[in-house]
């Protein structure tokens, strides 16, 4: 019988994950933050998904999920929604596998993205202004062309491939003991945190949203997935519903999650211009809401050697222009 993720993911399935993913990612450092150790007293190490292929750590997810398609499914194709990053990764490993894909795309999508997307040669659909209508496109393709929809996270094998980046942290920090994961669908944080507390359930996995629309959070506290109007916000990559039939993530969230903060506008625009002025690294708002979080003194730092996941890079540049203006 042939093992696959389903209901019960388990730390094997990132083990398979890796292996699967190994020629498409990088293993990406993970790197001593001494300013940040200034500011908060203990070690922040940064984890820099920002150098992944395609800027961000969705092609892990993107390509253990397509990898293991089958002949005919990959005949037919892949297609998705995304606010970006995923599509991003499923246009760069379908090319790289010679597959059809199309990205189905809001109006809300920052032209930074669309055009890294098309630059891969994948097709790109418009629909509507918000995640959901993007999403109801793509279950028509699945039903009118028989593409697989490529979900961004609430999938098992999206879930795995995210999960590899913690078995990276764990061999590069064994000492580990708090891990700062920005949190939208969950994907990640349901994937790095299971091969985390795998390997000792006392390390902390802290999710770290926005404050404008943070739909897991407000669906955890509601105890149930809840719709939330998406507002403007710089962590544009956090934006997104988790689905009415959330099947993985929701759950593995309330179960791993020890605690969510949401980090207010202000401070993701102090964290991305912190990254600029201590690291030199452009990163994108949705990888900044950590350090955001970790400079903010009301955010108790009960730590001693953290990391803080650096999602992505993918920012329009008027968008680093003006915070570097306005901040440095
Ligand atoms: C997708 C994404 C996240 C959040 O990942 P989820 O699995 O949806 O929680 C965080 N940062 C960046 C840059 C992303 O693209």
């Amino acid at each position: 019988m042939v093992r696959s993720p389903h209901e019960h993911i388990t730390i094997r399935d990132i083990w398979e994950a890796r292996n699967r993913i190994k020629p498409f990612v990088r293993k990406t450092p993970l790197i001593p933050s001494t300013g940040l150790k200034e500011h908060t007293s203990s070690q922040i190490h940064l984890k820099l998904e920002n150098l992944q292929k395609t800027h961000t750590f969705k092609i892990r997810g993107a390509a253990n999920k397509i990898l293991s398609l089958s002949e005919k499914q990959k005949e037919l194709g892949v297609t998705t929604f995304s606010t970006g990053n995923h599509g991003l990764a499923v246009a760069f490993v379908a090319k790289e596998l010679g597959i059809r894909a199309v990205i189905c795309v809001s109006r809300k999508v920052p032209t930074a993205k669309i055009e890294s997307i098309r630059k891969l040669g994948a097709e790109i659909l418009f629909c509507g202004n918000s995640q959901d209508d993007a999403e109801s496109m793509c279950y028509h393709l699945q039903d009118e062309k028989g593409m697989t929809v490529v979900k961004p996270f609430d999938d098992p094998f999206v879930i795995a491939g995210q999960g590899t980046i913690g078995l990276e942290i764990m061999e590069q920090l064994p000492r580990v003991d708090t891990v700062m994961i920005p949190l939208s669908g969950g994907g990640l944080l349901s994937g790095v945190a299971l091969a985390l507390k795998t390997n000792d359930p006392n390390i902390r996995v802290i999710g770290v949203s926005m404050e404008t629309s943070p739909v897991m959070y407000k669906s955890l506290k509601a105890g149930k997935p809840v719709v939330l109007e998406e507002q403007e916000t710089l962590a544009d990559s956090l934006l997104g519903g988790i689905g009415q039939n959330n099947r993985y993530t929701f759950q593995m969230v309330q179960k791993y999650a020890d605690d969510v903060i949401l980090i207010p506008e202000k401070d993701i625009a102090r964290g991305i211009a912190y990254m600029l002025r201590e690291h030199r690294f452009i990163v994108e708002g949705a990888a900044a809401t950590s350090i955001g979080a970790l400079l903010d003194y009301r955010f108790n730092h009960e730590f001693q050697e953290a990391v803080a996941l650096i999602t992505g890079r993918n920012v329009d540049l008027d968008v680093i222009l003006d915070i570097a203006h306005s901040h440095l």
